[in-house]
């Protein structure tokens, strides 16, 4: 079988083919372009480009997709499509080019969860790989912590299948935090690896506040970090000047304390729950320093990322993750977007 993934929820427009044979994976070929450079010059995303681009881009990468491996597209099985959560704008124009190539092709399309997409990534190889020993991975209960551009969510698995949320983010998320406190410190967006590699040459000597430590739940808090980092900083120009070591000890400081924070909730969710392993998905999970606090801390539990070039949005996840929701496939005329879709 094989499957072709969509992937258009926000900055990133993926396509994915993937080969689904004997209970065994192989990705045919992949193709992943991310439009940073676009907004940039703004410092965030402005949701409508985004949709521009992906209109731009989806027909071009379709073709070098198709093209590169001489594939023949009529044997495509399913279209797989993030149907939310996301930028209705994004999203619109990923399903406009999903529909047609749906009806082009007389095939369904499987519509995907974006979040549960993520946690799926985790059992994803790059090379031909065996679902079943990839299964084996995971111990059930498993905690997941999604942690991305848009999203800061605690997951409860009972199974693969079966699951609920326990806590999430209310107001930014985790990755949209460091691209802020990344800019306060003017460095480019996405500000998440910037910050990573200026942090790497710092010391964390800086206090910043932990918000929502004391409440009894799994939820976040990140915008009042950010202004307490905003404010840090303003005060320090006021008196010296943000030289390069004072911006890396900053950019040390708030990642760690960011960090903390979700170690901290992470931990609490850990000791309420109990589960046989920690999923950890979502772009910011490609930073090596959060890998190796929240490894350190669960030395002995089972705890697993994605493979670091699997972290962020792209078409792989989506196209894997359809194969485990076939049933759900419709016909193209049926296909909606829900940029609020929940877990
Ligand atoms: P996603 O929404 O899953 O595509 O992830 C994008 C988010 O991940 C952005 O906010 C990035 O800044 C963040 N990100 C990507 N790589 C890293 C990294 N190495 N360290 C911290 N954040 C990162
Ligand atoms: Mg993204």
């Amino acid at each position: 079988m094989i499957i072709l993934g969509i992937e258009t929820t926000c900055d990133e427009t993926g396509l994915a083919l993937i080969e689904f044979k004997n209970k065994k994976f192989r990705i045919l070929n992949h193709k992943l372009r991310s439009q940073y450079l676009v907004h940039a010059p703004y410092g965030g995303i402005v949701p409508i480009l985004t949709a521009r681009e992906h209109r731009k881009n989806l027909p071009i990468l379709y073709r070098d997709l198709i093209h590169e491996i001489n594939f023949d597209e009529k044997k495509i099985d399913y279209l797989a499509f993030a149907i939310g959560p996301g930028l209705p704008p994004a999203l619109l124009a990923g399903k406009d080019f999903v529909f047609r190539l749906a009806i082009k092709l007389k095939k369904k399309i499987i519509p995907v969860n974006h979040l549960i997409a993520h946690f799926y990534s985790v059992l994803i190889k790059k090379d031909y790989f065996s679902l079943w020993q990839e299964l084996r991975k995971i111990d059930f209960p498993a905690l997941g912590l999604l942690i991305s551009g848009g999203h800061t969510i605690l997951v409860y698995f009972e199974s693969l299948e079966k699951y609920k949320k326990i806590g999430e983010t209310i107001d930014d998320a985790i990755g949209e935090s460091l691209d802020k406190s990344a800019r306060i410190l003017n460095l480019e967006y996405p500000g998440g690896p910037k910050l990573e590699k200026l942090a790497k040459k710092g010391k964390p000597i800086f206090n910043l506040p932990y918000p929502l430590m004391l409440t009894n739940n799994f939820n976040f808090s990140f915008s009042g970090l950010k202004t307490a980092f905003w404010e840090l900083v303003e005060d320090i120009k006021r008196y010296n000047k943000l030289d390069e070591s004072t911006k890396a000890d900053l950019a040390a400081s708030y990642q760690k304390t960011a960090f903390e924070i979700l170690l901290i909730k992470t931990k609490k969710a850990y000791e309420k729950f109990k589960p046989q392993s920690i999923i950890i998905s979502g772009g910011v999970a490609s930073n090596q320093f959060l890998r190796n606090l929240f490894k350190k801390y669960f030395s002995n539990q089972k705890i697993i990322f994605p493979q670091k070039s699997l972290a962020t949005d792209n078409g792989i996840k989506i196209a894997f993750c359809g194969y485990f929701f076939l049933e759900k496939a419709l016909e193209a005329r049926n296909l909606d977007i829900n940029s609020n879709l929940k877990i």
